[in-house]
């Protein structure tokens, strides 16, 4: 009878639930969408029984569609799964903060230490890097080179001394150079091997490091899974850093590795580059595995490099279709800054077609200055009105600039899909300032 009540008083309210007919679609594109992104079959196939379990019978808030209702509980769930909030670094109660980067060979262990080390620079630390990957010649070198590029000393001791003593060793420089952290570079192997564990189990035990960083290929996708299961069992890791995900990888390995060792997703490197390391968002990371774009993380670069007041105005200017090519140029430099177009057009969703058609165009640093150069031919009312640049005009803007009448052509058409372009990254700027979010 109760029950009864219940529901009268729900249908009463207007208020609905999710049934079952409802679920199946939703959660057969989920389930797609999970081993799509290379998510381990079981790990999906638990997920979603999950899922259907908490959404049947669950009520759909009133300004939102069944299958929104069941999106948006999915997006909590995932998000959940990959740990919640955001993990930050484990910063010493008394300095240094020693941190380690163990890995399989090539997963990006050295790479991952300079950018640990730009990131630690910039917030006013003071790292020293520890070259205890004696192995392989070059390891020592692509070491101090990195330590060059960020500023900051690095301690080796050749490769005739063993890591566990370079690692011993390196406390003593820290002290001696005053710095706060030590990030200690080691060696990997193609395969787990006892030896490796064993050396690795000897750093651990001489350096009570306070950070096991374990980085993770993204690309390897189901692989990654045994190895990072492996490291944890045998070194018990503090965290993951999973690599290359800049590349096509969805990033369905980290929900699995995630969910394997139980370990938090500290940081995702996102190109080979120092400033391309950034703290992972399990939000945002649910986003990503379900194919929504990382509009958020975009968002983010978007208020780190330009001024959010800035692009409001040049978005009232695209409104007004005032937006000219001088400022066209202003923002490809805005552009540039923000890292990659492909990494950032492939952030946003439905923007596949203008990151191919850009790449095509093939945007890079000596493109970017024959625009300039055209831009700079154009007579100040050409820049201001594009469209008044016919043959003749297009002629003579070659010749001014040294290209091709083709080259113009083809400037003129990417401003014009440029223009499509920043309207809707100012849709989302706007969106972000409201503290949106996309469910
Ligand atoms: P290690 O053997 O584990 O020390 O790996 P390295 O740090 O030497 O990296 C191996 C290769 O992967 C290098 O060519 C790096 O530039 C590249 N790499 C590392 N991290 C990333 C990343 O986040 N994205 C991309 N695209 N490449 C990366
Ligand atoms: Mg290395």
């Amino acid at each position: 009878l109760s029950e009864r009540l219940q529901n009268a008083i729900k249908m009463f309210r207007g208020t609905k639930e999710i049934t079952e007919e409802d679920l199946k679609e939703p959660l057969r594109q989920v389930r797609m969408a999970l081993l799509e992104a290379d998510v381990n079959f079981k790990v999906a196939k638990n997920f979603v029984a999950k899922i259907k379990e908490r959404a049947l019978g669950a009520e759909i808030q009133q300004n939102l569609s069944p299958s929104q209702q069941i999106i948006k509980i999915v997006d909590e769930e995932l998000t959940a799964l990959l740990g919640g909030t955001q993990a930050k670094l484990t910063v010493a109660d008394k300095p240094p903060t020693i941190i380690m980067l163990v890995g399989l060979q090539g997963t990006g262990k050295t790479t991952t230490v300079g950018k640990l080390a730009y990131n630690l620079k910039k917030k006013k630390k003071s790292p020293l890097l520890v070259a205890a990957d004696v192995y392989r010649p070059a390891a020592i070198t692509q070491l101090q080179v990195l330590g060059e590029q960020v500023g900051v000393p690095v301690f080796s001791l050749g490769n005739e001394i063993s890591p566990v003593e370079i690692a011993r060793q390196s406390l003593d420089k820290a002290a001696h150079l005053a710095c706060d952290t030590i990030i200690i570079d080691t060696a990997g192997r193609l395969h787990i091997d006892e030896k490796l564990m064993e050396e690795l189990q000897d750093i651990k035990a001489t350096v009570n490091p306070h950070e096991i960083l374990l980085t993770v290929d993204a690309m390897t996708g189901q692989d990654a899974v045994t190895v990072a299961d492996t490291f944890n069992k045998d070194l018990g890791l503090t965290g993951l850093v999973v690599t290359k995900l800049d590349g096509d990888a969805r990033g369905g390995a980290v929900l699995s590795v995630r969910e394997v060792t139980g370990c938090p997703v500290k940081f995702v490197g996102m190109g080979e580059k120092l400033d391309a390391l950034e703290p992972f968002y399990p939000d945002r990371m649910a986003s990503r595995i379900l194919g929504m774009g990382d509009i958020l993380s975009l968002i983010d670069k978007i208020k780190d490099t330009t001024d959010l007041a800035k692009v409001l105005e040049a978005e009232k200017k695209i409104k007004k279709d005032e937006f000219t090519l001088e400022q066209f140029l202003e923002q490809m430099q805005q552009i540039k800054k923000l890292g990659s177009l492909d990494t950032i057009l492939g952030m946003i969703p439905g923007m596949g077609g203008i990151s191919q058609k850009l790449k095509e165009a093939n945007v890079d640093e000596k493109e970017f200055a024959r625009v300039e150069a055209i831009i700079r031919s154009m007579t100040p009312k050409e820049r201001q009105k594009p469209e008044i640049i016919n043959g003749s005009r297009r002629k003579r803007i070659a010749a001014g600039s040294g290209m091709k009448v083709q080259d113009v052509n083809r400037l003129l058409k990417n401003f014009d899909d440029s223009k499509k372009l920043m309207k809707k990254m100012q849709g989302m700027a706007k969106f972000a300032s409201k503290g949106g979010k996309m469910l």
